[in-house]
Protein backbone atom coordinates (compact mmCIF):
# COMPACT_ATOMS: atom_id res chain seq x y z
CA UNK A 1 0.00 0.00 0.00
CA UNK A 2 0.97 3.39 -0.63
CA UNK A 3 2.64 5.22 2.57
CA UNK A 4 1.57 9.00 3.47
CA UNK A 5 4.34 10.06 5.16
CA UNK A 6 3.76 12.81 7.58
CA UNK A 7 6.80 12.76 9.70
CA UNK A 8 8.82 15.61 10.85
CA UNK A 9 11.99 14.82 10.50
CA UNK A 10 13.50 13.23 8.80
CA UNK A 11 11.00 13.92 6.34
CA UNK A 12 9.68 12.74 3.20
CA UNK A 13 12.08 12.84 -0.11
CA UNK A 14 10.68 13.23 -3.39
CA UNK A 15 10.52 9.68 -5.17
CA UNK A 16 12.37 10.62 -8.08
CA UNK A 17 15.57 12.00 -5.68
CA UNK A 18 15.27 8.33 -3.72
CA UNK A 19 15.50 6.77 -7.24
CA UNK A 20 18.85 8.58 -8.42
CA UNK A 21 20.54 8.25 -5.24
CA UNK A 22 19.75 4.70 -5.45
CA UNK A 23 21.58 4.49 -8.79
CA UNK A 24 24.96 6.76 -7.45
CA UNK A 25 25.37 4.33 -4.56
CA UNK A 26 26.25 1.65 -6.95
CA UNK A 27 27.25 3.85 -10.14
CA UNK A 28 28.18 7.84 -9.46
CA UNK A 29 28.71 9.64 -12.61
CA UNK A 30 29.92 7.03 -14.94
CA UNK A 31 32.05 6.09 -12.70
CA UNK A 32 31.84 2.74 -11.61
CA UNK A 33 32.25 3.41 -8.20
CA UNK A 34 29.55 4.53 -5.39
CA UNK A 35 29.31 8.24 -4.59
CA UNK A 36 30.30 7.09 -1.18
CA UNK A 37 33.79 6.24 -2.62
CA UNK A 38 34.90 8.74 -4.15
CA UNK A 39 37.99 11.30 -3.52
CA UNK A 40 35.92 14.48 -3.22
CA UNK A 41 38.47 16.16 -4.83
CA UNK A 42 37.29 14.44 -7.76
CA UNK A 43 36.33 16.85 -10.74
CA UNK A 44 32.55 14.83 -10.43
CA UNK A 45 32.37 14.94 -7.00
CA UNK A 46 33.51 18.87 -7.68
CA UNK A 47 30.55 19.22 -10.12
CA UNK A 48 28.14 18.39 -7.82
CA UNK A 49 28.94 20.77 -4.73
CA UNK A 50 29.46 23.69 -7.52
CA UNK A 51 25.80 22.71 -8.54
CA UNK A 52 24.37 22.44 -4.93
CA UNK A 53 26.00 26.12 -5.03
CA UNK A 54 24.35 27.63 -7.90
CA UNK A 55 21.38 25.91 -7.17
CA UNK A 56 21.06 27.01 -3.25
CA UNK A 57 21.51 30.43 -4.99
CA UNK A 58 19.46 30.44 -7.53
CA UNK A 59 16.23 29.18 -5.60
CA UNK A 60 16.80 31.63 -2.70
CA UNK A 61 18.07 34.51 -4.77
CA UNK A 62 21.06 34.89 -2.75
CA UNK A 63 22.51 38.26 -3.13
CA UNK A 64 26.40 39.39 -4.09
CA UNK A 65 27.82 39.54 -0.50
CA UNK A 66 26.43 36.30 1.22
CA UNK A 67 28.06 33.41 1.30
CA UNK A 68 26.52 29.74 1.23
CA UNK A 69 28.34 26.73 2.56
CA UNK A 70 27.74 23.29 3.74
CA UNK A 71 28.25 22.19 7.27
CA UNK A 72 27.75 19.16 9.52
CA UNK A 73 26.70 19.39 13.10
CA UNK A 74 22.76 20.00 12.30
CA UNK A 75 21.24 22.66 13.30
CA UNK A 76 21.81 22.62 16.93
CA UNK A 77 25.42 23.20 16.09
CA UNK A 78 24.68 26.17 14.86
CA UNK A 79 22.88 27.62 18.04
CA UNK A 80 26.48 28.19 19.52
CA UNK A 81 28.24 28.37 16.05
CA UNK A 82 26.42 31.43 14.86
CA UNK A 83 26.92 33.41 18.35
CA UNK A 84 30.35 32.25 18.71
CA UNK A 85 31.17 34.13 14.95
CA UNK A 86 28.17 36.96 15.63
CA UNK A 87 28.21 38.06 19.00
CA UNK A 88 30.74 39.11 21.61
CA UNK A 89 31.22 39.01 25.04
CA UNK A 90 29.88 42.55 25.55
CA UNK A 91 27.43 42.44 22.72
CA UNK A 92 23.84 42.04 23.24
CA UNK A 93 21.62 39.73 21.32
CA UNK A 94 17.89 39.87 20.98
CA UNK A 95 16.54 36.46 21.22
CA UNK A 96 12.38 35.35 19.67
CA UNK A 97 11.69 32.59 21.94
CA UNK A 98 8.91 30.73 20.13
CA UNK A 99 9.06 27.07 21.27
CA UNK A 100 11.89 24.20 21.97
CA UNK A 101 14.33 24.72 19.22
CA UNK A 102 14.23 28.53 19.72
CA UNK A 103 15.13 28.08 23.76
CA UNK A 104 17.75 25.68 23.08
CA UNK A 105 19.19 28.62 20.86
CA UNK A 106 19.24 30.98 23.66
CA UNK A 107 20.90 28.80 26.00
CA UNK A 108 23.63 27.98 24.12
CA UNK A 109 23.83 31.87 22.66
CA UNK A 110 24.28 32.85 26.96
CA UNK A 111 27.67 30.74 26.76
CA UNK A 112 29.12 33.67 24.13
CA UNK A 113 27.04 36.93 24.96
CA UNK A 114 24.00 38.77 26.80
CA UNK A 115 20.78 37.54 25.41
CA UNK A 116 17.69 39.80 25.41
CA UNK A 117 14.33 38.32 25.18
CA UNK A 118 12.98 40.50 22.61
CA UNK A 119 9.72 38.63 22.44
CA UNK A 120 8.29 35.47 23.77
CA UNK A 121 5.02 33.39 23.48
CA UNK A 122 5.89 31.11 26.35
CA UNK A 123 2.76 32.62 28.42
CA UNK A 124 0.72 30.66 26.22
CA UNK A 125 2.17 27.35 25.40
CA UNK A 126 3.76 28.52 22.35
CA UNK A 127 0.39 28.93 20.45
CA UNK A 128 1.68 31.92 18.97
CA UNK A 129 3.95 34.20 17.20
CA UNK A 130 4.88 37.74 19.32
CA UNK A 131 4.26 40.45 16.97
CA UNK A 132 5.30 43.34 19.99
CA UNK A 133 9.09 42.81 20.03
CA UNK A 134 11.81 45.35 21.86
CA UNK A 135 14.47 45.35 19.98
CA UNK A 136 16.25 48.13 21.03
CA UNK A 137 20.41 47.85 22.14
CA UNK A 138 20.86 44.62 20.17
CA UNK A 139 23.17 43.86 17.60
CA UNK A 140 20.76 41.09 15.60
CA UNK A 141 16.88 39.39 16.44
CA UNK A 142 17.21 35.76 16.19
CA UNK A 143 14.32 33.72 15.29
CA UNK A 144 13.14 30.25 14.46
CA UNK A 145 11.01 30.90 11.10
CA UNK A 146 8.49 27.59 11.45
CA UNK A 147 8.16 26.16 15.06
CA UNK A 148 8.23 22.24 14.12
CA UNK A 149 7.49 21.22 17.12
CA UNK A 150 4.36 23.78 18.25
CA UNK A 151 3.23 24.46 14.41
CA UNK A 152 3.42 28.03 14.28
CA UNK A 153 4.79 30.23 11.62
CA UNK A 154 6.22 33.46 11.36
CA UNK A 155 4.10 34.67 8.20
CA UNK A 156 6.17 38.33 8.19
CA UNK A 157 9.76 38.73 9.30
CA UNK A 158 9.80 39.91 12.64
CA UNK A 159 9.07 43.91 12.69
CA UNK A 160 12.69 45.00 13.80
CA UNK A 161 15.31 47.50 12.50
CA UNK A 162 18.63 45.38 13.50
CA UNK A 163 19.44 42.40 11.11
CA UNK A 164 17.85 39.12 11.73
CA UNK A 165 19.48 35.28 12.21
CA UNK A 166 16.83 32.88 11.22
CA UNK A 167 17.04 29.51 12.22
CA UNK A 168 14.90 28.04 9.03
CA UNK A 169 15.06 24.45 9.15
CA UNK A 170 11.98 23.26 8.61
CA UNK A 171 10.55 26.01 6.09
CA UNK A 172 13.77 26.53 3.94
CA UNK A 173 13.03 26.36 0.33
CA UNK A 174 9.09 26.49 1.03
CA UNK A 175 8.65 30.21 0.28
CA UNK A 176 10.35 32.94 -1.10
CA UNK A 177 12.85 35.02 1.87
CA UNK A 178 13.98 38.45 1.84
CA UNK A 179 17.81 37.89 2.08
CA UNK A 180 19.13 41.16 2.90
CA UNK A 181 17.38 41.52 5.82
CA UNK A 182 19.43 38.55 7.27
CA UNK A 183 23.11 38.18 8.59
CA UNK A 184 22.49 34.59 9.16
CA UNK A 185 20.34 31.89 7.97
CA UNK A 186 20.84 28.09 8.71
CA UNK A 187 18.84 24.85 8.55
CA UNK A 188 19.55 21.05 9.12
CA UNK A 189 18.89 19.59 6.06
CA UNK A 190 16.34 16.29 6.84
CA UNK A 191 12.83 18.62 7.04
CA UNK A 192 12.24 20.04 3.96
CA UNK A 193 15.47 20.20 1.93
CA UNK A 194 17.68 16.36 2.50
CA UNK A 195 18.17 13.98 4.42
CA UNK A 196 20.25 14.33 8.30
CA UNK A 197 24.05 14.88 8.14
CA UNK A 198 24.18 18.37 6.21
CA UNK A 199 23.20 21.94 7.63
CA UNK A 200 22.93 25.01 5.06
CA UNK A 201 24.56 27.64 6.25
CA UNK A 202 23.88 31.29 4.48
CA UNK A 203 26.00 34.54 5.94
CA UNK A 204 26.30 38.42 5.04
CA UNK A 205 30.27 37.85 4.66
CA UNK A 206 30.49 41.78 6.30
CA UNK A 207 28.95 40.45 9.28
CA UNK A 208 32.14 38.28 9.62
CA UNK A 209 34.93 38.78 11.25
CA UNK A 210 33.94 41.55 13.95
CA UNK A 211 34.07 39.46 17.22
CA UNK A 212 37.88 39.49 19.65
CA UNK A 213 37.76 36.06 20.77
CA UNK A 214 39.52 32.97 18.88
CA UNK A 215 37.68 31.10 17.49
CA UNK A 216 38.71 27.32 16.33
CA UNK A 217 39.77 27.05 13.01
CA UNK A 218 36.94 24.63 12.32
CA UNK A 219 34.27 26.78 13.89
CA UNK A 220 35.08 29.70 11.84
CA UNK A 221 32.99 30.32 9.16
CA UNK A 222 35.54 32.12 7.15
CA UNK A 223 37.42 28.29 7.30
CA UNK A 224 34.55 26.99 5.14
CA UNK A 225 34.49 29.80 3.23
CA UNK A 226 37.77 29.98 1.99
CA UNK A 227 37.83 26.45 1.10
CA UNK A 228 34.50 26.37 -0.63
CA UNK A 229 33.41 24.09 2.27
CA UNK A 230 35.66 21.04 1.79
CA UNK A 231 38.33 22.27 4.30
CA UNK A 232 37.47 18.88 5.44
CA UNK A 233 35.61 16.27 3.72
CA UNK A 234 32.40 17.27 3.58
CA UNK A 235 29.33 14.52 4.03
CA UNK A 236 28.82 14.15 0.12
CA UNK A 237 25.77 11.89 0.81
CA UNK A 238 24.06 14.04 2.18
CA UNK A 239 25.29 16.79 0.03
CA UNK A 240 24.30 14.99 -3.19
CA UNK A 241 21.05 14.03 -2.00
CA UNK A 242 20.01 17.47 -0.85
CA UNK A 243 21.31 18.80 -4.46
CA UNK A 244 19.48 16.34 -6.05
CA UNK A 245 15.66 17.49 -3.77
CA UNK A 246 17.36 21.12 -4.84
CA UNK A 247 17.03 20.40 -8.62
CA UNK A 248 14.06 18.78 -8.10
CA UNK A 249 12.67 21.75 -6.15
CA UNK A 250 13.96 23.58 -9.49
CA UNK A 251 12.03 21.57 -11.82
CA UNK A 252 8.74 21.72 -10.67
CA UNK A 253 8.61 25.81 -10.61
CA UNK A 254 10.71 26.85 -7.66
CA UNK A 255 10.34 28.21 -3.99
CA UNK A 256 7.31 30.60 -5.42
CA UNK A 257 5.83 26.85 -6.78
CA UNK A 258 6.28 25.28 -3.85
CA UNK A 259 4.82 27.96 -1.66
CA UNK A 260 1.59 27.40 -3.83
CA UNK A 261 1.63 24.11 -3.57
CA UNK A 262 2.39 24.07 0.11
CA UNK A 263 -0.72 26.55 0.61
CA UNK A 264 -3.29 24.30 -0.83
CA UNK A 265 -1.75 21.68 1.15
CA UNK A 266 -2.40 23.20 4.51
CA UNK A 267 -5.77 24.88 3.47
CA UNK A 268 -6.95 21.51 3.40
CA UNK A 269 -6.40 20.36 6.07
CA UNK A 270 -6.86 23.57 8.35
CA UNK A 271 -10.06 23.99 6.83
CA UNK A 272 -11.06 19.90 7.97
CA UNK A 273 -9.79 20.87 11.71
CA UNK A 274 -12.07 24.12 11.73
CA UNK A 275 -14.76 22.68 10.02
CA UNK A 276 -14.46 19.09 11.73
CA UNK A 277 -16.60 19.09 15.23
CA UNK A 278 -14.24 15.94 16.77
CA UNK A 279 -10.88 18.04 16.31
CA UNK A 280 -9.25 21.31 17.06
CA UNK A 281 -6.09 23.07 16.08
CA UNK A 282 -3.51 23.95 18.67
CA UNK A 283 -2.58 27.52 17.72
CA UNK A 284 -3.81 30.72 16.87
CA UNK A 285 -5.39 30.92 13.09
CA UNK A 286 -3.22 33.84 11.88
CA UNK A 287 0.29 32.04 12.82
CA UNK A 288 -0.52 28.56 11.62
CA UNK A 289 2.38 26.39 9.91
CA UNK A 290 2.34 25.64 6.57
CA UNK A 291 4.36 22.86 7.43
CA UNK A 292 3.55 21.22 10.71
CA UNK A 293 0.01 21.25 11.65
CA UNK A 294 -0.94 20.56 15.37
CA UNK A 295 -4.53 19.16 16.18
CA UNK A 296 -6.10 17.73 18.70
CA UNK A 297 -9.56 15.37 19.70
CA UNK A 298 -11.40 17.16 21.97
CA UNK A 299 -12.27 13.89 23.44
CA UNK A 300 -8.63 12.55 23.73
CA UNK A 301 -9.36 8.53 25.08
CA UNK A 302 -10.41 8.12 20.90
CA UNK A 303 -6.89 8.70 20.36
CA UNK A 304 -5.66 5.52 19.29
CA UNK A 305 -8.93 4.67 17.67
CA UNK A 306 -8.34 8.05 14.99
CA UNK A 307 -4.67 6.59 14.97
CA UNK A 308 -5.33 3.19 13.66
CA UNK A 309 -7.94 4.11 11.03
CA UNK A 310 -4.78 6.91 10.18
CA UNK A 311 -2.57 3.48 9.83
CA UNK A 312 -5.36 1.55 7.65
CA UNK A 313 -5.13 4.26 5.61
CA UNK A 314 -1.24 3.93 4.53
CA UNK A 315 -0.71 7.42 6.98
CA UNK A 316 2.58 7.27 8.90
CA UNK A 317 3.81 10.03 11.28
CA UNK A 318 0.98 11.77 12.76
CA UNK A 319 1.60 11.23 16.27
CA UNK A 320 2.14 14.55 17.93
CA UNK A 321 5.10 15.53 19.55
CA UNK A 322 5.47 14.07 22.89
CA UNK A 323 5.47 17.42 24.52
CA UNK A 324 2.46 18.81 23.19
CA UNK A 325 0.24 15.98 22.48
CA UNK A 326 -2.42 15.42 20.05
CA UNK A 327 -1.08 15.15 15.96
CA UNK A 328 1.03 16.71 13.58
CA UNK A 329 0.75 16.28 9.98
CA UNK A 330 3.97 17.44 8.80
CA UNK A 331 3.56 18.63 5.02
CA UNK A 332 6.59 19.47 3.43
CA UNK A 333 7.59 20.34 -0.08
CA UNK A 334 7.81 16.40 -1.45
CA UNK A 335 4.58 15.74 0.08
CA UNK A 336 1.96 15.44 -2.51
CA UNK A 337 -1.51 17.45 -2.12
CA UNK A 338 -2.86 13.52 -2.46
CA UNK A 339 -1.75 12.65 0.56
CA UNK A 340 -3.38 15.25 2.42
CA UNK A 341 -6.56 13.99 0.98
CA UNK A 342 -6.07 10.94 2.50
CA UNK A 343 -5.88 12.31 5.82
CA UNK A 344 -8.76 14.49 5.28
CA UNK A 345 -11.10 11.72 4.34
CA UNK A 346 -9.76 9.71 7.41
CA UNK A 347 -11.21 12.46 9.82
CA UNK A 348 -14.43 12.36 7.57
CA UNK A 349 -14.91 9.22 8.24
CA UNK A 350 -13.67 9.08 11.80
CA UNK A 351 -16.70 11.79 12.36
CA UNK A 352 -19.11 9.92 11.16
CA UNK A 353 -18.36 6.75 13.08
CA UNK A 354 -17.64 8.65 16.34
CA UNK A 355 -19.51 12.30 16.03
C1 LIG B 1 14.85 19.88 13.76
C2 LIG B 1 15.13 21.29 14.11
C3 LIG B 1 16.33 21.68 14.71
C4 LIG B 1 17.42 20.67 15.09
O1 LIG B 1 18.07 20.22 13.97
P1 LIG B 1 19.29 19.20 14.08
O2 LIG B 1 19.79 19.19 12.68
O3 LIG B 1 18.72 17.89 14.54
O4 LIG B 1 20.27 19.74 15.04
C5 LIG B 1 16.54 23.01 14.96
N1 LIG B 1 15.61 23.93 14.66
C6 LIG B 1 14.44 23.61 14.09
C7 LIG B 1 13.45 24.66 13.76
C8 LIG B 1 14.15 22.27 13.80
O5 LIG B 1 12.99 21.93 13.23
Amino acid sequence: MKKHNFYAGPAILPEEVKRKTSDSLIDFAGMGLSVMEISHRSPQWVACMENAFSLTSELLCIPDGYKVMFLTGGASSQFYMSAMNLLDESDVAGYINTGTWSAKSIKEAELFGKVKNVGSSKDDKYSYIPKKLDSEGVKYVHYTSNNTVFGTQFQELPDVDVPLVGDMSSDIFSREVDITRHDLIYCGAQKNMGPAGVTLVIVKESALGKVKRNIPTILDYRTHISKGSMFNTPPVLPIYISMLTMQWVKDNGGVKAMKLRNEAKAQLLYNEIDRNDLFNGFVAKEDRSMMNACFGLHDDSNQDAFLDMATEAGIVGIQGHRSVGGFRASMYNAMDIESVEVLVSVMKAFSEKYG
